[in-house]
């Protein structure tokens, strides 16, 4: 339920797992943070977005709230008709926690929006969104939207501070429902992943980039050294030979 402080998963560690198996065993167990040029680019455009949806509830900022504060007071904002705003909802069930990017209350529900620094809807991020809905509703929010805010790749920024036409928001309602029909199955597979001793015995290959893996060297340095050289060859020779093809 939403008030439940106990997790394990989250939906990061979710789409690690979906990648690799081994990923998410690392995140659980012998975690390494990467904070990228790429996530900082991220949380600028999420900041420039929010702006635009006003005053809102934000629970944004860790160092104000614990998980488990963060959660509480999204609850208490979903129950009371004078907030019409939420930043970084927080939503915890069956050992999996989420934060939604924006809530934005309409009549009958909320619409979701899910914010990313990119300038076309990829597919995994249908994925990742209904990660978010899916936990989301079964803590009982009613949600009769659910949407994603990108990049406009025509944008031109003419005018100091003047982000009109930077983003462009789809309704992605019907992809993400039919995705988290999924969900359930994922989190209860990767439950058990992630509470095993010991890594899952998995090959590093062509997975482990894009992007780049944060365990690679880990994952290299856990390999017999003929192994390791014996991947690098496989890799060259698998471009030498995509080269030829094209
Ligand atoms: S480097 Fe590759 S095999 Fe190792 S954890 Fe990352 S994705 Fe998995």
């Amino acid at each position: 339920m939403i008030g439940s402080n106990n997790y394990i998963l989250t939906k990061t560690k979710i789409t690690h797992g979906l990648k690799c198996k081994k990923k998410l065993w690392f995140d659980i167990n012998e975690p390494i943070t990467n904070d990228s040029a790429r996530a900082r680019l991220g949380t600028r455009y999420e900041q420039l977005i929010k702006k635009k949806f006003g005053k809102a509830l934000d629970l944004s900022n860790s160092s104000e709230n614990s998980i488990s504060e963060a959660i509480e007071k999204t609850k208490k904002a979903i129950s009371s008709k004078d907030i019409k705003v939420i930043f970084e909802g927080h939503f915890s069930n069956d050992d999996t926690l989420v934060r939604t990017d924006i809530l934005k209350r309409n009549r009958n529900g909320w619409d979701l929006y899910e914010i990313k620094a990119s300038g076309e809807i990829k597919k995994e991020y249908i994925q990742d969104i209904a990660i978010q809905s899916f936990v989301a509703k079964s803590c009982g929010i009613k949600l009769t939207s659910i949407n994603i805010i990108y990049i406009n790749k025509e944008f031109e920024y003419l005018k100091d501070q003047d982000y009109q036409g930077l983003d462009k928001t789809e309704n992605i309602t019907d992809r993400v429902v039919v995705e988290e029909q999924n969900i359930n199955q994922y989190i209860e597979t990767l439950k058990k992943v992630a509470k095993k001793k010991l890594s899952p015995e998995i090959n590093m290959g062509s997975h482990c980039n894009n992007p780049p893996c944060n365990y690679s060297n880990k994952c290299k340095s856990l390999l017999p050294k003929t192994t390791w050289e014996y991947c690098q060859i496989s890799v060259r020779r698998k471009k030498i030979n995509l080269k030829r093809k094209i």
